[in-house]
């Protein structure tokens, strides 16, 4: 087998005075066919494809956590797979030594909600810390949800495994862990923005410093060729999708009429654009790579 060279994933940009990066845990490719989306013909999303200059074969499915450095703090959003998912991701560790950031100075991980590819990073399969030094906060309503006796007594297949992966990821670091609530500013020019639908306790971000701001998206869209252009579109793992798809527009909205800066979990890397309402739909205008991060 021909040895694969990884490609280099951070990119480092200002909000103000935030220092933000963008790291990259890498990609999962998905069949167009394999019921990733929910509520539209294989053809619309073929033509979908098509229309961005895609394979209508098969979707790259990126994963991007990002840093945010305040003058305190060290704020890591989201984690990547660690080593719980597929061969192509799992490369956060590696791209953060690269961005200069050692994972013992993280002093919070934030989680935007319990999908395997958010918080999977937290630990290894061994049982390894990976921020030892962090406080772990995570959503309330998310907690809730997952940490249901009920709920996880009702489920089963697929979902049932994924209520068991949260406990298990979380069992061992439970002293280590704090809720957060919506509305509330985690650190200085970090607020937690109600997103619900994907998950119950499913969060966006909002970065302010000075004039500047952005929007962490996370998961309010999946990949901008399909979700962005068309918001009506469910992916299979919104918990409501009804919900999910009123947070989408709610987002894409606000984002589009104030001309604001985004960042997306599941954009191409680094993530980062402004997003242009046209019509009834949207379109992501993805970010110029500076070479310096503030000019
Ligand atoms: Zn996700």
């Amino acid at each position: 087998m021909a040895s694969i060279e990884v490609n280099p994933s951070a990119y480092h940009y200002q909000v103000g005075d935030i220092s933000i990066t963008a790291v990259m845990d890498g990609i999962a490719i998905r069949p167009i066919a394999d019921g990733f989306i929910v509520n539209a013909s294989l053809d619309s999303i073929k033509q979908a494809m098509n229309e961005a200059l895609l394979s209508p074969h098969q979707i790259a499915i990126t994963f991007t956590p990002v840093v945010v450095r305040t003058g305190r703090e060290t704020v890591l959003i989201d984690t990547g797979y660690g080593d719980h998912g597929p061969a192509t991701a799992g490369f956060l560790q590696s791209n953060l030594k690269i961005a200069g950031i050692d994972p013992t100075s993280v002093t919070k991980v934030v989680i935007s909600h319990f999908h395997a590819d958010h918080i999977c990073g937290l630990i290894l399969k061994n049982g390894n810390v990976q921020f030892p030094n962090a406080e772990i906060l995570v959503p309330g309503p998310e907690w809730e949800f997952w940490m249901d006796d009920g709920e996880f007594s009702r489920v089963s297949g697929d979902i049932k495994s994924r209520f068991q992966l949260v406990r298990t990821v979380f069992a061992p670091l439970h002293d280590r862990l704090t809720h957060y609530n919506w509305g509330q500013e985690i650190v200085t020019g970090l607020t937690a923005l109600e997103a619900p639908g994907h998950t119950p306790g499913h969060t966006g971000f909002a970065v302010c410093s000075g004039t500047e701001r952005l929007v962490l998206l996370s998961d309010v869209t999946n990949h901008p060729a399909l979700f962005v252009r068309n918001p009506d579109w469910s992916v299979v793992v919104d918990v409501d999708p009804d919900l999910a798809r009123a947070t989408r527009y709610r987002f894409l909205d606000m984002i589009s009429s104030e001309n604001l800066n985004v960042a997306g979990f599941h954009f191409p890397f680094p993530a980062l654009g402004r997003i242009a309402r046209e019509g009834d739909r949207y379109r992501l205008y993805p970010s110029q790579w500076m070479p310096l991060s503030k000019v």
